[in-house]
C-alpha cells in the first residue's frame, strides 16, 4: 500500500524502530546536519528548531532497507521488481482541494527565510540552502519534469539555482529563455517517498516523473492547481513554493557542499523569484544532508539509477544478475555488475554500455555471480585475483560528467572525464584454480547448531 504523504512514511519508520527524535532545541545552521551525521542510518526528527515552529525531518533514506520500505519492495535486491513497477506509468489525477492549501501566502508576504527552517548544510556553503526541494517544471514539448536542484536563499522571495547542462531542467530553462519567457516552477518540500525516488530517476526528457511516482506507489498521485503558476502539485505535500526562473538573469551562486562530498564551486547562475508559498497545518520541513559523511543521498539515488542502467545492460546481456552503484562512488560514479557470463567478450559489451550510459558511471567492474557485489571486500578480491590490467580493461576518454571534481581540476579538458571498464570475470573453458571453502553441508550443520556447539 502506498504512503499518502510524508507523515505516514515517518510514522512507519518510527514504528519499525528507525527514527530518532531530537527533543532539545537545535540550530538549523549546521547543527541539524551534525545530528544527521551522528544518527548514522536512523531517520531524525528535530522537534524544536531554533527560531521556527516547524519541525525538521531528515535522513529518511539512510540505508537500503528504508528505500525498500518506502516502496514496499520485498526482495533484498529489488531491481527487477522496481523495473516491473515503473513499466506501468500512472499519470496523476487532479482533485479540487488538498491539505497543502490549508495555508497560502502570495506576493510580498512570501518570506522563505522567515517562515521555513532552511538549513546551512555545511560550514562553507554560500548561505542557507534548500537541498531537499523537488523542482517541478513543464515544457511545451517534453511535459513535466521533476528533479532535485539546490536552491540558495537570496532574500525573502529570491533564490539562486544550480543546474548542469546534463539535466533536463537546464534544457527546459534554455528553451524558455530562447522564447524570452520565464520558466514557471514549483518546489515540493516534504511528500510521500515515491516522489523523492521519482525525482532522481534518469530517463528521456519526456518522461513524466509524476507518472513514475504513480507507478512506484502503484496508485496515481492526487494533484491540485498552483495559485500563481500553471502547474499541478501533490495535494498532500507538506510545503509548496511557486515562482519563476528569470530569463537572461544570472547572479552569483555557491559554493555548496555536494553529493560528491566536495564544495561545488561558485558561479554565475539563474535566479528564481517566488510568488507563493502554501503549506499544510503544522507542516514538517524535510531536509536532505549532502556532504562528507552523507548516507541518505547515496541510497536515494542509487536504486533508480542502477535500475535504469540494468535495463540497458539486460538488452545486450540477458544473464546480468544485478548492478550496484556503490556508496563510495557517491551512488553513481562506480558500478559493479554481477554476470552469469555466457561467452568471452560479453563483459566488454556490458562495460561499453555502462560507460556510455546517461547516469554517468566513471569506473565499472564486471564480476561473476559468485561474488557478493554489495561487499566491497569481495569485489576487491575479484579484482585482485581475476583481473589483469593490460588485457582486461579499457578506457573511454574525454566524456562529459556531472560534478566530478577531478574532471575540472585534474584535466585541461574542463568538465570532461576519463572512464575505465574492468572485466574481473573468470575465463570460460580454461582450467582456473578453484575457490577454497568448507563444504556447504558442514557449514550448514555448524550454523544450524551453533548454540549447541557453544554450550557443549
Ligand atoms: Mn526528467
Amino acid at each position: 500500500m502506498a504512503f499518502r504523504d510524508l507523515r505516514e512514511f515517518v510514522e512507519k519508520i518510527e514504528t519499525s524502530g528507525g527514527l530518532l527524535r531530537v527533543k532539545k532545541e537545535i540550530d538549523p545552521n549546521q547543527e541539524i546536519s551534525a545530528a544527521i551525521i551522528k544518527a548514522g542510518p536512523a531517520a531524525v526528527l528535530c522537534e524544536k528548531v531554533k527560531g521556527y515552529d516547524i519541525p525538521v525531518v531528515a535522513n529518511l533514506f539512510g540505508d537500503r532497507e528504508k528505500i525498500n520500505m518506502a516502496l514496499g519492495l520485498e526482495k533484498e535486491n529489488p531491481i527487477e521488481e522496481y523495473l516491473k513497477r515503473v513499466e506501468r506509468l500512472q499519470p496523476p489525477i487532479e482533485v479540487g482541494y488538498g491539505p497543502v492549501k490549508e495555508h497560502v501566502v502570495t506576493g510580498e508576504k512570501v518570506d522563505l527565510p522567515g517562515m521555513l527552517p532552511i538549513l546551512v548544510v555545511n560550514e562553507k556553503d554560500g548561505g542557507r540552502y534548500i537541498s531537499s526541494g523537488i523542482i517541478v517544471a513543464k515544457d511545451p514539448e517534453f511535459g513535466y519534469n521533476l528533479a532535485l536542484h539546490r536552491l540558495q536563499i537570496k532574500g525573502k522571495h529570491r533564490a539562486g539555482i544550480y543546474m548542469s547542462e546534463l539535466q533536463h531542467l537546464h534544457l527546459y530553462f534554455k528553451r524558455a529563455e530562447e522564447r524570452n519567457e520565464p520558466l514557471e516552477i514549483a518546489v515540493i518540500i516534504g511528500c510521500d517517498p515515491s516522489l523523492y525516488l521519482a525525482s532522481v530517476v534518469t530517463g528521456p526528457p519526456d518522461l513524466d516523473e509524476y507518472a513514475v511516482a504513480g507507478a512506484l506507489r502503484k496508485e496515481p498521485l492526487e494533484m491540485v492547481k498552483c495559485e500563481t503558476v500553471d502547474l499541478l502539485v501533490p495535494a498532500h505535500a507538506e510545503i509548496v513554493l511557486e515562482g519563476r526562473m528569470l530569463p537572461h538573469t544570472r547572479e552569483k551562486e555557491g559554493p555548496f557542499g555536494e553529493f560528491s562530498k566536495y564544495y561545488g564551486p561558485e558561479g554565475e547562475r539563474p535566479v528564481i523569484e517566488f510568488t507563493a508559498l502554501s503549506h499544510r497545518s503544522r507542516p514538517m520541513y524535510q531536509a536532505l544532508y549532502l556532504g562528507r559523511r552523507q548516507r541518505e543521498n547515496v541510497y536515494l539515488t542509487s536504486l533508480p539509477k542502477a535500475a535504469d542502467l540494468y535495463r540497458a545492460v539486460k538488452e545486450v546481456a540477458p544473464e546480468v544478475k544485478d548492478i550496484y552503484l556503490t556508496p563510495g562512488g557517491c551512488g553513481r560514479y562506480h558500478a559493479v555488475v554481477s554476470l552469469k557470463k555466457r561467452f568471452e567478450g560479453e563483459p566488454r559489451l556490458i562495460l561499453s554500455v555502462v560507460l556510455s550510459h546517461r547516469i554517468g558511471v566513471k569506473h565499472a567492474i564486471v564480476v561473476d555471480e559468485d561474488v557478493d557485489i554489495y561487499d566491497p571486500h569481495e569485489v576487491e578480491w575479484a579484482m585482485a585475483t581475476r583481473f589483469q590490467f593490460d588485457r582486461d580493461s579499457f578506457f573511454l576518454n574525454d566524456t562529459p560528467i556531472h560534478l566530478d571534481p577531478s574532471s575540472a581540476f585534474k584535466r585541461k579538458t574542463g568538465l570532461l572525464t576519463s572512464k575505465l571498464g574492468m572485466d574481473a570475470t573468470l575465463p570460460l573453458g580454461v582450467p582456473y584454480p578453484q575457490v577454497c571453502d568448507v563444504s556447504k553441508e558442514v557449514m550448514k550443520k555448524i550454523e544450524d547448531n551453533w548454540q549447541a556447539y557453544l554450550e557443549g
